[in-house]
């Protein structure tokens, strides 16, 4: 396909990608199905508030994951907000710092101060060991991210948290549709929050959930999301707005119907990855535990530049320039975000293995709007790119 390098657009060269490929275009389900919703909803002139597909989304969600509640919101940080509000978390929270912002902004906006907290490199997720040595007389939760869809040590952060008398809830909004040891993810924690935001496996346009099997917390999120209304001109609670309109239940219902579709289409391009980027020196495909469900919903790479001799950052460049719209998620992580960063300038210090990974991973393109060729021209052109042993030095250095 390539011969030499001036036949990368990154020298020249024409993009191998006419339209550009990008990470989390939005899975679409039944078209027809959706807008046959959409007209129902406005005949019955009810968008908000509790309305007939906002009742069946949350149904439907409590089914599929085998939990008692589910709280269907306005988007995953509003999910995150309530939840952190109703468990009444304050001083500090343990978090990990390699996730997205939203994690650690639900918590400062509640002026409760997010504490990093290193990751296992194998399973990028909290390493929990750290997160023992990170408890304090201040520390009262910890929020576990199930970053890619991959669990958290869900087993070992329910002991810590028993055992420390911590609250603990997690940040599900990667894995809907995945499982630990057999059960679905959701059913972990005091809670578990979803986004169902446009880039997401499961989309409402915007959109979240909190799911769990707790019936006072359930109560109390359901009052706060509705500014504490119980009944007609009945305020009995603090809230605020945070419900799910009915045009993005219409949304939801209709990607629930495509779910084994978008999980079918995810993992025919995963193993199409898997095998066309197989045994290059330097790079890693994050693995999928086949035992267990999942979305494949992230395909996750972590080039190790030593090996490859191509930076993880020009690896980006160079695939942005033939339209594959390759992402640096959570670069540079949440500690080198604003206010975190000039909070706690010397965080990195205790998140060597986050610092690492910021370095090296690489979401490459998938979901419905990706077909299998193009997984296997993404796949050659890493591989060649790989294979020219381009690096910077050369570069700087022409
Ligand atoms: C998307 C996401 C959120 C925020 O969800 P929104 O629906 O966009 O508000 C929070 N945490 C993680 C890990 C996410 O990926």
């Amino acid at each position: 396909m390539i011969k030499n390098l001036s036949e990368f657009a990154f020298f020249g060269g024409e993009p191998k990608f006419q339209e550009k490929l990008f990470v989390g275009r939005p899975n679409v389900g039944n078209r027809d199905r959706l807008l046959t919703r959409i007209n129902d909803m406005l005949d019955r002139r009810w968008f908000s508030n509790s309305g007939a597909f906002v009742q069946e989304f949350e149904h439907r969600v409590a089914d599929y994951l085998g939990v008692k509640h589910c709280i269907a919101v306005c988007n995953g940080t509003i999910a995150l907000e309530l939840v952190i509000r109703a468990l009444e978390l304050k001083g500090e929270v343990i978090i990990p710092s390699f996730t997205f912002i939203a994690t650690a902004h639900a918590l400062q906006w509640q002026e409760i101060t997010p504490v990093f907290c290193d990751v296992d490199p194998k399973t990028h997720t909290l390493n929990p060991w750290r997160v023992e040595s990170l408890i304090t007389p201040r520390t009262s939760g910890i929020i576990g991210v199930h970053v890619w869809g991959q669990s958290c040590d869900v087993e070992i952060l329910t002991e810590i948290a028993d055992k420390h008398h911590l609250k603990l809830m997690f940040d599900a909004s990667h894995a809907f549709g995945c499982s630990y040891r057999g059960k679905m993810l959701g059913n972990f924690g005091s809670a578990e929050v979803f986004s169902f935001h446009a880039t997401k496996f499961i989309n409402t346009f915007e959109g979240g959930a909190i799911v769990t099997n707790n019936d006072e917390l359930n109560q109390k999120i359901r009052l706060m999301k509705n500014f504490g209304f119980s009944g007609f001109d009945n305020v009995i609670y603090l809230g605020t707005n945070g419900k799910m309109s009915e045009i993005s239940a219409a949304m939801g219902l209709t990607s629930l119907e495509s779910l084994q579709e978008f999980i079918e289409v995810n993992r025919r391009n995963y193993k199409c990855y898997q095998e066309g980027l197989s045994e290059i020196p330097g790079v890693r495909l994050f693995p999928v535990d086949d035992a267990q469900q999942h979305n494949y919903q992230y395909v996750v790479l972590e080039i190790d530049e030593n090996q490859t001799r191509v930076s993880r950052d020009l690896l980006v460049k160079i695939l942005h320039a033939e339209n594959v719209i390759a992402r640096r998620y959570f670069y540079p992580g949440c500690h080198r975000m604003e206010p975190y960063r000039s909070y706690f300038p010397h965080a990195g210090l205790l998140l060597p293995e986050t610092e690492k990974l910021t370095q090296r991973v690489l979401i490459l393109p998938t979901g419905t709007a990706i077909l299998e060729d193009d997984v296997s021209k993404i796949c050659q052109i890493i591989r060649l790119i790989i294979a020219s042993q381009i690096n910077e030095y050369e570069l700087t250095g022409n």
